[in-house]
């Protein structure tokens, strides 16, 4: 299965920057980009346009939210799972700790979510991770077990991705030790096969770089990176693709 390296922007960016960081992405990307896919969750505003620049296969687009409305309808605001479909969208990250955090997203909304994305064909990166001091009470599994728990209740008909982020590790610069990472994608994968019954690709995000991503995506059963600061920098971001094995 080839690598998925997602680029989150978060709420960073302009539509200069998109035509700048593409047009770096074009001239010095090599042919490792066949080994992987690599998807942009840039800012929804902006996925329109980044869609009429990325004609050829090399990169997809993400998106960093999706609304818990289906369709269409009088819900000012909102973002159906049908609109970024109609743009091109194809994997949408839902759960990010930091939605979770500041936008009170609970474990039901998330179901509604990871539904919408789904009956659109698209391909949802559900993320799960614990903060530190869940960690430091040696909790964590517990407590990702937990996040994972909603899944039991979806029909997983596609293709699903699920993205272990320690939120202690996500713009900190720290970064778990390897086989901290390595203990927690296998406890994922053999929950996904025990209670869902189906593979997932398993990615891992927080302080991702340069100098961090080869020993991470060398880590066995890792699917990918979830990559956040460090996609802001094209040459950066072009380094962590390159570092793919
Ligand atoms: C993220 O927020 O998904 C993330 C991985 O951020 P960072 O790489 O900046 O830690």
């Amino acid at each position: 299965m080839s690598k998925i390296i997602i680029a989150n922007w978060k709420m960073n960016g302009s539509i200069q920057k998109i035509n700048t960081d593409l047009m770096y992405y074009n001239q010095h990307l090599t042919s490792n980009i066949q080994k992987c896919s690599v998807v942009l969750a840039i800012p929804q505003l902006y996925l329109s346009h980044a869609a009429s620049l990325c004609k050829n296969d090399m990169y997809v687009l993400g998106s960093q939210d999706v609304s818990i409305f289906e369709n269409y309808g009088a819900y000012t605001g909102e973002i159906s799972a049908q609109m970024l479909k109609d743009v091109n969208v194809r994997y949408v990250i839902v759960g990010h700790s930091e939605r979770r955090l500041f936008l009170n997203e609970t474990q039901n909304t998330l179901i509604k979510k990871i539904n919408n994305i789904l009956d659109m064909g698209m391909i949802p990166v559900y993320c799960v991770g614990e903060n530190l001091s869940t960690r430091e009470k040696k909790e964590h599994m517990n407590f990702v077990s937990d996040q994972l728990d909603i899944l039991k209740s979806i029909n997983l008909k596609g293709e699903c991705v699920i993205a272990y982020e320690p939120i202690w590790a996500i713009g900190t610069g720290i970064v778990p030790h390897e086989d901290e990472v390595s203990e927690m994608i296998n406890f994922i994968s053999a929950y996904t096969k025990e209670h869902l019954n189906v593979k997932m690709q398993l990615l891992y995000g927080g302080s991702v770089n340069i100098n961090n991503a080869k020993n991470i995506l060398a880590i066995d059963n890792i699917g990918g990176v979830l990559v956040g600061g460090s996609s802001l920098n094209p040459e950066e971001f072009i380094n962590i693709i390159n570092a793919v094995g």
